[in-house]
C-alpha cells in the first residue's frame, strides 16, 4: 500500500501519455511559445506498462490516461491495450476531438467512463478558448460516446466573465441526457495568467443555479473531488470541483506520472522524482515511489495559503497544466 505520512492510501494513478495537444486552451497552455517534449523523452508504451505494473503491485486500482491530449499519441490504442490487462479501472480524460477514431479501442480495453473537456457550447466562444474550430466534432463525439453507453462527464473550467453566460445552458444539457457536468474552479499553473479575480467559486455558481432550478444534493463517492447535485427530474447531474475555495486534500488518493516519467505526488507540488531514468538505467523504482509518497505534503503541495486569495502565485514552483497532465 502506498500510504503517506498522513495515513492517506494512494490507489489512483493519473498517467500523462504526452504533453502534446491539438488544442491551445488559454487556461492550460502557456501563452509564450510552448515547446513540447521530444519523442525520446516520452515514456514508450512498454515503459508506461512497466511503470504502471509497479504501481498496481503496490495497490493502485484505478488508472486515468491524460495529457496533453492523450488521443494525439499515435500508439494510444496500444497503451490502452497494455494497461487493460492489469486488472485496474481504466479511465481517460480527453478534449473529445479524436474520440471517433478510438471508440472501438476504448470499448475493447473495458473503459466505461470518459471525461470530456468542454468549456463552451457556442462555436465561436469554444474557438476563442481552444484556438480550434472543433466544437461540432467534440459535440458529435460526446453523442457518440453516449450512443455507445459510456458514462460521460463534461469538464468545464469556470472562469469569471465567461462561465456565467452559459451556466444555464450547461445545466440544460443534463435535462434529457445522462451527462454529468463538472464545473472546475480555475486553478493557477505556470504561464496561464491566473488571477484570483478570475476565480468564480462553486458557492457563487451554486447560488446562481439555485435561483433558477430546484436542485438536490447527491451523495459524493469516496475520495471524490466533485461535489454533486441534480436538478429535480433531470436525467444527468452537475458538480463542482472546489480546488480553490474548499480544498479536498485530506481525502487525496492520487499520484501522477508525467509524460517523461516523473512521479508527482500532488498537482501543486514541486517535488518530482524521475522514474523513467531509473527504469532506463536499471535502478530501483519502488524506492523512488515510496520516497515520493513520503514527501507528499498535507495540502496543495505546501505552496498555498489557506485562502487562495492570500497566495502569491508568483512564488509557486510548478509546471504548466499541459505538461503535468490534469
Ligand atoms: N486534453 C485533455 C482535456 O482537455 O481534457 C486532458 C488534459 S487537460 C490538462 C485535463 C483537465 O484539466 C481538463 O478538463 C482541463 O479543462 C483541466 N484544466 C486545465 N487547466 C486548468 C486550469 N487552469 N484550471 C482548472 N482546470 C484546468
Ligand atoms: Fe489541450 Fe486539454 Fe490543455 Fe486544452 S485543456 S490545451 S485540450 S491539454
Amino acid at each position: 500500500m502506498l500510504t503517506d505520512r498522513f495515513g492517506r492510501i494512494h490507489d489512483y494513478l493519473r498517467i500523462s501519455v504526452t504533453d502534446n495537444c491539438n488544442f491551445r486552451c488559454n487556461y492550460c497552455m502557456p501563452e509564450e511559445c510552448h515547446s513540447f517534449m521530444k519523442q525520446a523523452q516520452l515514456m514508450t508504451s512498454e515503459e508506461i506498462e512497466a511503470l504502471a505494473k509497479i504501481f498496481v503491485k503496490h495497490g493502485v486500482r484505478k488508472i486515468r490516461l491524460t495529457g496533453g491530449e492523450p488521443l494525439v499519441r499515435k500508439d494510444f490504442d496500444e497503451i490502452l491495450q497494455r494497461l487493460s490487462v492489469l486488472g485496474v479501472e481504466l479511465l481517460i480524460t480527453t478534449n473529445g476531438s479524436l474520440v471517433h477514431r478510438h471508440i472501438e479501442a476504448l470499448k475493447k480495453a473495458g473503459v466505461t467512463s470518459v471525461n470530456v473537456s468542454l468549456d463552451s457550447l457556442k462555436g465561436n466562444t469554444f474557438e476563442h478558448i481552444t484556438k480550434r474550430n472543433a466544437f461540432e466534432q467534440v459535440w458529435s463525439n460526446i453523442l457518440l460516446l453516449l450512443e455507445n453507453d459510456f458514462r460521460v462527464k463534461i469538464n468545464a473550467v469556470a472562469i469569471r466573465g465567461s462561465i456565467e453566460h452559459e451556466l444555464v445552458d450547461f445545466i440544460e444539457l443534463t435535462r434529457n441526457k445522462p451527462l454529468h457536468v463538472r464545473f472546475i474552479e480555475f486553478m493557477p499553473f505556470t504561464g496561464n495568467s491566473w488571477h484570483k479575480n478570475k476565480v468564480i467559486t462553486a458557492q457563487e455558481l451554486l447560488a446562481n443555479v439555485q435561483e433558477q432550478y430546484d436542485i438536490i444534493k447527491l451523495k459524493d463517492e469516496p475520495h471524490a473531488t466533485a461535489s454533486k447535485y441534480k436538478a429535480i427530474g433531470f436525467e444527468g447531474t452537475f458538480a463542482f470541483i472546489t480546488t480553490m475555495s474548499k480544498q479536498f486534500c485530506g481525502e487525496c488518493n492520487r499520484l501522477r506520472l508525467t509524460a517523461e516519467g516523473k512521479i508527482k505526488n500532488c498537482l501543486f507540488g514541486k517535488d518530482e522524482l524521475d522514474l523513467l531514468s531509473a527504469l532506463r538505467n536499471g535502478d530501483g523504482i519502488e524506492e523512488l515511489i515510496f520516497k515520493s509518497v513520503q514527501l507528499k505534503h498535507a495540502a496543495m503541495g505546501n505552496q498555498f495559503e489557506k485562502g487562495y486569495q492570500l497566495t502569491n502565485v508568483n512564488h509557486v514552483i510548478n509546471r504548466s497544466m499541459v505538461s503535468i497532465g490534469g
